[in-house]
């Protein structure tokens, strides 16, 4: 299994529109942060379409299409959705490139509100007009009740919170997403009992579309094992944050 993080950034990207602090102005590569997303590839050679699914995407970010190009992204199985903020949805449009690549519809997977929400927000996609212009993501909604099995690897949607907000987290395969973050940006902190579930589930190894999307110097960022109180304050101290 390959996991990709597709984009890690805040909800308005990094840098963000016009903004003049350390971070955004930063000319290290590695501070530009695409809104978020992952994508998992799976090691499969089945023939039924649950045993054939090679390619999952973890949420279709408002930079899909950015993303789709820079890692070269030739194929979407199934999108998994862990809820529908805005930069967690609003790329779902080009997904119709998969959807005429493939020459399928695509199946995506989310609880009971994520697919009631994304029949709102995406209305002309789910209740189409006569006029199809350029075409429409072609979906296939399937509601979670449980763990499920894509490419022969076992899915288990796990509830935890975002904020006040209950979102999908998922264990797949050993992977957990959103992984365990470090403490870098507060306003995307998660909270104790979404860090408890994933903790219990061996997220240590994961890859999370909230990982590290910090308003912090990457090259600030704490190595792995580092101590992240120390990294904390050097942070402060270099960012004035
Ligand atoms: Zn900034
Ligand atoms: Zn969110």
């Amino acid at each position: 299994m390959r996991v990709t993080v597709l984009g890690s950034g805040t909800s308005h990207g990094v840098p963000a529109i016009g903004c003049d602090c350390g971070v955004c102005r930063s000319t290290d590569p590695r501070d530009r942060r695409t809104r978020p997303s992952i994508l998992i590839q799976l090691d499969t050679a089945g023939t039924t379409f649950g045993e054939s699914v090679r390619s999952i995407l973890v949420d279709t970010s408002t930079d899909l299409r950015a993303q789709a190009l820079a890692f070269d992204v030739r194929r979407v199985d199934a999108i998994l959705f862990t809820h529908t903020h805005a930069d967690h949805v609003l790329g779902l449009d080009d997904v119709r490139r998969y959807n005429q690549m493939q020459g399928t519809s695509i199946p995506c997977f989310g609880d009971e509100e994520t697919l009631l929400s994304l029949r709102r927000m995406f209305a002309y996609v789910f209740n189409p007009p006569r006029q199809l212009g350029g075409g429409l993501p072609q979906l296939s909604p399937f509601r979670l009740a449980g763990p499920f099995t894509l490419g022969g690897v076992e899915i288990v949607p796990v509830r935890v919170y975002h904020g006040r907000l209950p979102v999908l987290g998922f264990r797949i395969g050993s992977v957990a997403a959103p992984r365990r973050r470090s403490n870098a940006h507060p306003r995307r902190a998660s909270s104790p009992p979404a860090l408890d579930a994933l903790q219990r589930l061996g997220s240590r190894r994961g890859r999370g579309a909230h990982r590290q999307r910090a308003s912090v110097l990457h090259a600030h960022l704490p190595r792995p094992g580092a101590r992240r109180d120390v990294c904390a304050a050097a942070c402060r101290r270099r960012t004035g944050l």
